[in-house]
């Protein structure tokens, strides 16, 4: 094989808590972690020597810098690779949106490069490595619904909830996840959403009992700073969504709709008040190793 194609699936979180924070910085999270049928396509090819990356988004780096060449350069080093792999990414995810982006090309590029050059490294070994390139790859690997636990790489399969339209809609704005993290306050919290509860909804595929739990800790930190969040959710639930939350750090809002139509006209809606331009209407999806 010499040439390989992958998507990479974005994610919404469903809950997400923040428990408390670690001694090193980082924040111990509980999540609901959900692929979504949008997704960025990576190609694969084998070549003589060196890694090269290329996109075609302007804004994004195509040196060490973009996770895609981390990725490729930990597999290299791991197996002893010598050839070379030129990889090039079509981006359709939005950029810094709290969807992992980068993460989950990063995922695809682990299992590509696991195909392509016929490897074997298991969905553990690739989860394994994935964390060193961020916390939320080992979960873009796996893909589906999951519960993520510790910084996010401890996962726990969980059922897929029942089939719902989404809007998904990326305000014109950039949110740093350093920044959110740093400005919450872990112990502060008053409200923590029901992780377990969500768990217990999602086993007995009952969509109000999902949608009712829909709750992000991180969620008043980001719309401090940027209000239009609120107006997106605002927009989505006076036209018909049965909730509505922001996606990890942000600012990408989505609302979860029971018919296309009312999705679509949702969309139109949230894009008529020039809230977001970076729209889309999906559903919920498999994604990872499995979901090709
Ligand atoms: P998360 O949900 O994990 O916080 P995000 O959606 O907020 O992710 P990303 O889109 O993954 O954020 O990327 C944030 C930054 O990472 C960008 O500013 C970008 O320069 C850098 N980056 C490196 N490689 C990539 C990539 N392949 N795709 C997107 N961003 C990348």
């Amino acid at each position: 094989m010499d040439r390989c194609v992958r998507k990479a699936y974005a994610k919404i979180n469903l809950g997400l808590d923040v428990v408390r924070k670690l001694e090193n910085g980082y924040h111990e999270v509980r999540m609901i972690m959900q692929t979504v049928g949008l997704f960025d396509v990576l190609t694969l090819e084998k070549r003589s020597a060196g890694i090269t990356v290329s996109t075609d988004n302007g804004e994004l780096p195509t040196d060490e810098n973009n996770l895609i060449y981390k990725a490729a350069k930990l597999m290299f080093e791991k197996h002893g690779i010598t050839d070379g792999v030129h990889i090039h990414l079509e981006k359709n995810i939005p950029i810094a949106a709290g969807m992992a982006g980068g993460s989950t090309d990063a995922a695809a590029t682990f299992i590509g490069i696991n195909e392509l050059f016929e490897l074997g490294d298991s969905e553990e070994d690739l989860r394994e490595l994935g964390v060193k390139v961020g916390a939320d790859v080992p979960y873009c690997i796996m893909g589906g619904t999951a519960l993520a636990e510790g910084i996010g790489e401890v996962l726990t399969r969980l059922p897929a909830p029942p089939e719902a339209y989404l809007v998904v809609a990326k305000p014109d704005i950039n949110v740093s996840t350093k920044f959110v993290y740093e400005h919450i306050d872990s112990e502060g919290v008053e409200h923590h959403p029901d992780i377990d509860g969500m768990i217990e909804a999602l086993e007995q595929q009952n969509l109000d009992g999902i949608v009712a739990r829909l709750e992000n800790v991180l969620e008043a930190v980001t719309v401090k700073a940027h209000p239009v969040i609120t107006e997106i959710k605002k927009t989505l639930n006076e036209n018909g969504a049965m909730g509505s939350l922001m996606s990890g750090s942000g600012p990408t809002v989505f609302g979860v709709f029971a018919s296309e139509e009312k999705a679509q006209k949702a969309l139109e809606a949230v894009q008529e008040k020039g809230f977001a331009k970076q729209l889309f209407v999906t559903g919920f999806a498999e994604g990872g190793i499995h979901g090709k």
